[in-house]
């Protein structure tokens, strides 16, 4: 047995559990994971600041596999096999990729999970829930579809877990999620991860939590080392030739460009294609089958670009991207750190490059407040910014905070939720896709 087993081993964790993280290829814990393991064994509440990319999903499956495998099967007043872990998520792509984790990690234990999400047709999540499942991943909407047509007990959850709980918040899934909680038993182990830690937060966190132990892996809101960012200066008209001229002189294959709006997305595609560069959009007004299509090729390396929105780009795992371009700034802040948390995940370096123009100094401000420090520019010869451009005003839509963003509308048909929404969409509503996981 090597070493690097014995660290996982070392952690408390099982020998089937470890077989599975050897055959998955890990080495050693993250620092997340070797901080909240310990804590989640321990039957502790946990407050954990990690971001994406930082290992922070297996921080949290692997412990509940342990504790879930360490005591005989359960079963709910009905008989069935009763509902243990909960793990709530802001979006389905997140979801379907934490339950992937679930499975993958817990291969070789007697331990059945599902995911359930919205967009998709919610007869064969009916079906699989009748058969009773342990660990169940869920987006708030669709979980209270089932909690209000009266398929799901929720009476048994031991643990508790809101991943990405900032995102959730942003999403206005707070009074959900508080109608969830008023349905778990009031004994109960809580895990709230969170990328950053706002005032909201830590005021939910202290309204659900009891006597938290906090990790942090890296400080509020920071940037990983591992991305290398930098600023290039460049006037509002010339940002596509800029792109271009980086995408062909670099000769770049896998480069993720973001967009603030869904509109802007599809213009850049196109202007992409007259340029002879290969790009596909995913943002929530595409089709499932469109956004699946776009994931799967740029997995596997036949889409040299992938241009999105915020919103669309949440909770992809796509690992070791070398290059994430922000086309245009997010006008909020923490959406910065998200975008170029795509890059120099798990180790593997990446470079963000943001092309900023004279509009959006306010938003570069912002962001530099946010992570406290500022960020290198660079005027690439030939796309210098004219020095006497005045700026124009963004339109950046309303704020979705505290607005219930939703598909939970439980006369609505179960597949309408992939629909575009009636309601206008803005740049700062927040779509999500349904289909997982690039690796
Ligand atoms: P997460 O932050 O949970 O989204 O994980 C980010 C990426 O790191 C995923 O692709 C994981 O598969 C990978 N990962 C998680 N834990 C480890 C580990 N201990 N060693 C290597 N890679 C890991």
């Amino acid at each position: 047995m090597s070493s690097s087993v014995l660290d996982f081993a070392a952690l408390g964790l099982s020998a089937q559990i470890v077989r599975a993280l050897t055959a998955r290829g890990y080495t050693s814990p993250t620092p997340i994971q070797a901080q909240a393991i310990p804590v989640v064994l321990s039957g502790r509440d946990l407050l954990a600041a990690a971001q994406t990319g930082t290992g922070k999903t297996a921080g949290f499956t692997l412990p509940i596999l342990q504790k879930l495998s360490d005591k005989v099967v359960k079963r709910s007043p009905a008989g069935k096999i009763a509902i243990r872990a909960l793990i709530l998520t802001p979006t389905r792509e997140l979801a379907a990729q934490v339950e992937e984790s679930v499975q993958m990690y817990g291969r070789h234990l007697p331990l059945t999970s599902m995911v359930i999400f919205g967009g998709v047709n919610i007869n064969p999540q009916i079906n699989r829930l009748r058969g009773g499942v342990e660990i169940l991943v869920a987006t708030p909407g669709r979980l209270l579809d089932h909690v209000q047509q009266g398929r799901l007990d929720l009476s048994q959850v031991e643990i508790l877990v809101l991943d990405e709980a900032d995102r959730m918040l942003d999403m206005g899934f707070i009074r959900d999620i508080r109608r969830i909680l008023s349905l778990l038993p009031k004994s109960r182990q809580n895990l709230l991860f969170s990328a950053t830690f706002s005032d909201e937060i830590k005021s939910f966190a202290n309204t659900l939590l009891n006597q938290p132990v906090m990790v942090q892996v890296a400080s509020q809101n920071a940037t990983s080392d591992l991305v290398t960012q930098r600023v290039l200066p460049v006037d509002r008209d010339r940002k596509r030739d800029l792109l271009t001229h980086l995408i062909k002189t670099h000769n770049w294959y896998q480069v993720l460009v973001f967009t603030r709006t869904k509109h802007g997305a599809d213009r850049l595609v196109k202007q992409l294609h007259q340029d002879d560069i290969v790009a596909m959009a995913i943002h929530g007004n595409k089709s499932q089958a469109a956004r699946t299509r776009a994931l799967g090729k740029f997995k596997d390396g036949s889409l040299q670009v992938l241009v999105a929105t915020d919103i669309a780009a949440r909770g992809l795992d796509i690992s070791e991207l070398p290059h994430v371009v922000n086309y245009e700034l997010p006008n909020v802040p923490e959406d910065y750190v998200h975008r170029i948390g795509r890059t120099g995940r798990a180790g593997s370096s990446g470079e963000a490059l943001s092309l900023v123009c004279v509009d959006e100094r306010k938003f570069l401000a912002d962001i530099e407040k946010l992570i406290k420090r500022s960020l290198p520019q660079e005027i690439i010869a030939g796309f210098e910014p004219d020095p006497r451009a005045k700026p124009e005003p963004i339109q950046v839509g309303r704020q979705q905070k505290h607005q219930p963003r939703r598909d939970y509308n439980p006369s609505r048909s179960s597949s309408s939720s992939s629909k575009p929404s009636a309601k206008p969409q803005t740049s700062q509503s927040r779509k999500t896709i349904a289909k997982p996981t690039i690796k």
